[in-house]
C-alpha cells in the first residue's frame, strides 16, 4: 500500500473546476459553517502550546480584512461540504486572543494530525507564492488575485499566472548492501542525508537523478526507481523520492554542495534511522533527518528491506 508522508494526504476536495465561479465562492464565504485559517508571515495561528492545533476560525471574524483586500485562498471542501479558506493575517496583533500563537510550519507539522499538516502545506505554499508574485512576469504591471486565490491576472497584458510546484529529486544511491549519503555544508553536526537537486527544464526524472548524483559525488548511476513523493511547502517544492543503482564506488564530492559523502552499510543506516525516529538530534553521532522528511522515509524503507531496486 502507498505510504503517506508528512504534508501529503490532503483530504479537501479542491473543487478546481468551480473555483473560478465568483458567485459560488461568494456563497461559500456566506456559509456560516465556513472556516478560515489565518497565517501571519506564513506561520499558521495555532491554539495550545504542548499539543498545538490549527486555529480554524469563523469567516465572520475576518470579514474586515477580507474587505480590505487581504490575500484570501479557497482551500477546498471538507467531507461534510464545509468550505475551508486561508488568509494572510498581516501583522495586526489586536486580532489575536491570548491563547493564540503562531508556529513555523516545519516545527508544527510533525505535531499535527496528517490531514491538517497537508492542508497547511497547501495554504503556506499558496500564500508564499502570492507574496512573491505581485507583478506580471510578462509586462511588469501589478497583478490581481482571481479564481479564489489560484490565479493572478495581469490587467494590462491579460496574462494569467498560476502557482507552481518545483520538482526536486531526492535519492538513495545503492550499491549492493551499501548506500550513499552526503553531508551538506550548511547543516551543523554529523547529519547525513540523501542527495537531492532541482530538476532542470528539458530533463526527465531519471536524467536528473543521474546528473545530480554524479555532480555531487562523482558516482555513476544506472537504473532509477521511483518510490514516493511529498509536497514540501518551503516554499513550494515537490520532493520526488527514488532509489537508484550505483555503477561505481569512488567518491569525488563537489565541495560547493557537500562537505562529505560516504557509503553506509544497511545496518549502519538502520541504526541512524532508528535514532532519528526516536529523539532529538545528537549532533555528535552520524544521523539522518527526522521522519518529517522524505529522506528519512527513503532510508528507512531501504535499510529495513521494504524497498529495493
Ligand atoms: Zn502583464
Amino acid at each position: 500500500m502507498e505510504e503517506i508522508y508528512c504534508f501529503a494526504g490532503n483530504p479537501l476536495d479542491r473543487a478546481s473546476e468551480r473555483r473560478r465561479d465568483a458567485a459560488w465562492i461568494a456563497s461559500l464565504l456566506d456559509d456560516p459553517a465556513a472556516l478560515i485559517l489565518p497565517l501571519r508571515e506564513l506561520r499558521p495561528l495555532t491554539r495550545g502550546s504542548n499539543a498545538p492545533v490549527l486555529d480554524w476560525q469563523p469567516i465572520a471574524s475576518w470579514q474586515r480584512r477580507i474587505d480590505d483586500g487581504a490575500t484570501l485562498i479557497f482551500l477546498g471542501l471538507g467531507d461534510d461540504r464545509r468550505p475551508y479558506f486561508a488568509i494572510d493575517a498581516g501583522g495586526v496583533d489586536g486580532l489575536f486572543g491570548d491563547e493564540t500563537e503562531s508556529f513555523d510550519a516545519r516545527t508544527l507539522a510533525p505535531l499535527l494530525p496528517g490531514p491538517e499538516a497537508a492542508i497547511l502545506a497547501e495554504a503556506r505554499s499558496l500564500l508564499d507564492w502570492h507574496a512573491r508574485h505581485g507583478f506580471c512576469a510578462q509586462c511588469g504591471a501589478p497583478t490581481r488575485v482571481t479564481a479564489a486565490g489560484w490565479v493572478r491576472r495581469c490587467p494590462e497584458c491579460k496574462a494569467s499566472h498560476y502557482p507552481r510546484s518545483d520538482p526536486v529529486t531526492i535519492m538513495l544511491a545503492v550499491n549492493g548492501e551499501r548506500a550513499l549519503l552526503g553531508r551538506n555544508r550548511r547543516r551543523p553536526g554529523n547529519r547525513f542525508s540523501c542527495l537531492a537537486g532541482f530538476m532542470e527544464p528539458g530533463e526527465t526524472l531519471e536524467e536528473c537523478v543521474r546528473r545530480e548524483v554524479h555532480e555531487e559525488s562523482g558516482v555513476r548511476i544506472g537504473r532509477v526507481k521511483y518510490l514516493a513523493c511529498q509536497p514540501w511547502p518551503f516554499p513550494s517544492t515537490l520532493m520526488i523520492g527514488c532509489l537508484c543503482e550505483a555503477l561505481s564506488e569512488e567518491i569525488t564530492v563537489d565541495p560547493e554542495e557537500l562537505a562529505e559523502a560516504r557509503w553506509f552499510t544497511r545496518d549502519e543506516l538502520r541504526a541512524m534511522v532508528a535514532r532519528a525516529a526516536t529523539g532529538p538530534d545528537d549532533l555528535t553521532q552520524v544521523s539522518v533527518p527526522g521522519p518529517v522528511a522524505i529522506a528519512h522515509q527513503i532510508c528507512r524503507r531501504w535499510s529495513y528491506g521494504l524497498d529495493g531496486l
